[in-house]
């Protein structure tokens, strides 16, 4: 059975996960459109694990009218919510129905803000820039501007070429009516180096988003190479860009503080690392959650050390302090 069709949450949606705290958006309820890790990258800080499915056909990978109906029947409680975010195990892009879900939400909830977390590898395409219209916060991602660390860190399907995703972005931050902030990943010794730097400063007064959020490791990624740059790292990363509208992403301070979440679930989860070392993916075909959900309780039962992180080959595995 494939993950996506369990429920992903308690109230046994098959594409709505959460409400989760995020690290930039606050509480947000999220929108997984494609299949668990079908991706045109395979980011070596990928949280999801590898890409299993590593594609930019796009197609509508679920019916867009049942995500529909279950956003309807979610959002009709009048959940407390600050965005509602497209995001999820894979690419959300790649579902050709994003702009009409977009649009369904502007139309019938306009008290809710809407939010993109998209890899931008399609954003070339003016027909997906068209689709992305009526969200109000795009959040491309752009971890490196020569084609060498590009490929190094996202591992992009062979079509797929810096210099024209950075030309996509241009295009997107002239056309777009909402804001475009651009994430970038910072993986020390790979993409901050002098040359890089040099590149992605370019890049980025190119683009001229809203925003620069410079983010980095907060959970164990796919390569255990790849690790979390120190404070005095990201002030350098950030010195270099010198774009003024640029942050530094911190950690949430709180993770239980939110709607969705379960005693229940955290004790179970606890006990189910208690008996066997698990991987994310392990404990969300288990508990049938959505692995972002499995998170906000690894992340919490981490913070109070009662569990640790341990990279094996089959990637990384919560066990048991
Ligand atoms: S783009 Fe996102 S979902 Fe795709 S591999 Fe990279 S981090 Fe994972």
């Amino acid at each position: 059975m494939l993950l996506h069709r369990l429920p992903v949450s308690n109230m046994g949606f098959s594409y709505l996960f959460g409400p989760v705290p995020s690290r930039r958006l606050g509480v947000s309820l999220g929108i997984d459109l494609v299949p668990l890790k079908t991706c045109s990258y395979n980011c070596v800080y990928c949280e999801c694990g590898k890409t299993t499915d590593l594609k930019v056909e796009r197609k509508e990978y679920f019916p867009t009218a049942e995500i529909i109906l279950e956003l309807d029947e979610y959002l009709s409680t009048r959940p407390n919510l600050d965005f509602i975010t497209f995001a999820g195990s894979g690419e959300p892009t790649l579902h050709m129905g994003l702009g009409e879900i977009a649009r369904h939400i502007r139309e019938r909830y306009p008290e809710y803000r809407i939010a993109l977390l998209t890899n931008g590898s399609l954003l070339p395409d003016p027909e997906v820039r068209r689709e992305v219209a009526d969200i109000h916060v795009v959040i491309p991602s752009l971890d490196a501007a020569s084609e060498r660390v590009f490929k190094k860190i996202d591992r992009p399907c062979a079509s797929l070429s810096a210099a024209a995703i950075i030309d996509g972005l241009v295009a997107l931050k002239q056309e777009h009516p909402g804001e475009v902030w651009l994430e970038i990943f910072v993986i020390p010794g790979v993409n901050d180096t002098d040359e890089e730097l040099a590149l992605l400063a370019d890049a980025v007064r190119r683009i001229a988003p809203d925003l620069v959020q410079l983010n980095g490791l907060d959970r164990p990624g796919i390569a255990d190479w790849v690790r979390a740059p120190t404070e005095a790292e990201m002030t350098r990363v950030r010195d270099r860009l010198g774009y003024p509208a640029t942050e530094i992403v911190k950690s949430p301070t709180t993770r239980t503080d939110i709607p969705s979440f379960s005693q229940d679930t955290l004790e179970s989860i606890l006990l189910i690392i208690r008996r066997r070392p698990s991987t994310i993916e392990d404990l969300a075909r288990i508990c049938g959650l959505h692995p972002n959900e499995i998170r906000k309780y690894t992340d919490t039962l981490a913070t109070e050390g009662l569990i640790a992180e341990r990279f094996e080959e089959r990637g990384v595995f919560y066990v048991s302090v």
